[in-house]
């Protein structure tokens, strides 16, 4: 060991990883009165953010930013409330009416990264967190009284923590899903993701945004602050091939959307940023407590990003893990206990959103099945709220499904004496 690793620095709780789900757990633990250390492994600035990410905040977890102490970013100066609309084979699946401030789960938030990342990580600062950047755990050991973590910095410089608990927050990547032996399942995804920032396009009203699902493709237009838009595009992947070069992507992209119409025109559109995306995103699914190690955020659930869930699931993990260790020590039966608990209920309130959501990434679906399932949807006021409460991570699948076959048997009847 080197001399600088020699004095091992003490905290109660290790987080490893220094995003959403990091920066959320680890200041709820401090919220306990735990000293708590997040290590990321990035150098991070005031201004760093993650860049690929479509920032479309669910409904149930807009109300998670007021126990963040981030209650203002609601407001208008930082984002945008929204709610969703979905143009569908079977017609326009929407709930009328505007936003209730008193019921933040009412409406989703179009909330940017570049807004989100330094207010969290400013939110930990202040709740009293020490925030390592530039710090990679290279390695975690347990004995019988805690865990011993190694970690380097940018110049090469290793130091060790000791710390009681260690929560996994290191993303899709998850080292310490490799050190801790906890498996990573994977799910195909057939589609590619494109996306951009632009001026020049109109907001629809109530700025809602509006998903298009075009063929087996899903076009997304997200008003942002300061009359900007974002333009995300979920494409079969054969879709994009022919689009080559910077530009032409580009001018693609955008005829694209302009051909859709139920988009916006894009006659005016001014691009504010390159086109990013990815080629090849497959889902992860991982185990939420590994030996006596939680993991939370895409360390534990990383779905195709076309469900647009990932932040909202890594706020929400970090929450049931809090809600876990509420009233319980770190230590002996007390935390095994607190780590069942946070393993049953991520186990039957977010898990279960998985199936559908890897259902969606194969593109090869009955047209035909799809289109009766929107137009039993369309049909039905109640089943409208059902589906976009499913959507927004309100209600559980199963519950959607039961409504969904009351519906589809209440038109059949109604059908039939008619
Ligand atoms: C194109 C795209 C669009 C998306 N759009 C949406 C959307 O609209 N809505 C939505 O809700 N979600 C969306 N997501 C998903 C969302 O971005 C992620 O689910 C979310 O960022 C996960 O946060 P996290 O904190 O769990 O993980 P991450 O943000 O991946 O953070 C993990 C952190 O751990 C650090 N780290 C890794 N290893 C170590 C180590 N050994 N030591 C120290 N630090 C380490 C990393 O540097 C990183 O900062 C999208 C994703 C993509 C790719």
């Amino acid at each position: 060991m080197s001399a600088q690793k020699s004095e091992s620095l003490s905290v109660d709780v290790a987080v490893v990883g220094g995003s959403l789900a990091g920066c959320a757990s680890a200041i709820r633990f401090s919220q306990m009165g735990y000293r708590v250390a997040v290590f990321e492994k990035k150098a991070v600035t005031e201004h760093s953010y993650k860049q690929l990410c479509t920032h479309f905040l669910q409904p149930h977890a807009v109300p998670l930013l007021d126990g963040l102490g981030l209650a203002h970013l609601r407001e208008p100066a930082w984002s945008v409330v929204t709610k969703a609309v979905f143009v569908t084979p079977g017609g326009v699946v929407e709930t009328p009416g505007g936003y209730d401030p008193e019921q933040p789960d009412s409406y989703a938030l179009n909330l940017e990264r570049r807004v989100l990342d330094p207010a969290l990580r400013e939110a930990a600062r202040r709740q009293g967190v020490r925030y390592l950047q530039g710090t990679s755990v290279e390695s975690v050991q347990e004995d019988e009284s805690g865990w011993t973590l190694d970690t380097r910095d940018g110049t090469g410089a290793q130091q060790r923590y000791r710390a009681r608990l260690v929560v996994a927050a290191d993303g899709r990547r998850s080292r310490l899903a490799g050190l801790l032996g906890n498996p990573t399942e994977s799910r195909p995804n057939e589609r590619v993701a494109l996306f951009a920032y632009f001026t020049g396009i109109e907001h629809p009203e109530g700025n809602r945004s509006v998903f298009i699902m075009n063929d087996r493709d899903l076009a997304c237009t997200y008003p942002l602050v300061d009359g900007r838009t974002e333009l995300v595009l979920f494409a079969e992947k054969s879709r994009v091939e022919s689009w080559r070069g910077t530009e032409g992507r580009l001018e693609q992209f955008l005829k694209y959307f302009d051909d859709l119409d139920q988009a916006p025109s894009m006659a005016d559109a001014v691009p504010e940023s390159p086109l990013l995306g990815y080629t090849d995103y497959p889902s992860q699914i991982r185990r939420p407590v590994q030996g006596s190690v939680p993991f939370v955020g895409d360390a534990a659930l990383s779905l195709d990003a076309m469900s647009g869930v990932g932040c909202g699931f890594a706020l929400q993990s970090a929450d049931l893990l809090a809600r876990s260790f509420a009233g319980r020590s770190l230590d002996g039966a007390d935390r095994r206990a607190g780590l069942a608990d946070y393993r049953e209920r991520f186990e039957s309130t977010i898990l279960p959103h998985a199936d559908g959501i890897c259902g969606d990434s194969l593109v090869g679906k009955d047209e035909a099945t799809r289109q009766r399932m929107f137009t039993t949807i369309c049909r039905s006021p109640e089943l409208s709220h059902k589906y976009l409460a499913l959507t927004g991570r309100m209600v559980q699948p199963a519950e959607f499904q039961q409504a969904f076959l009351r519906g589809l048997m209440t038109q059949r009847v109604g059908a039939a004496r008619t």
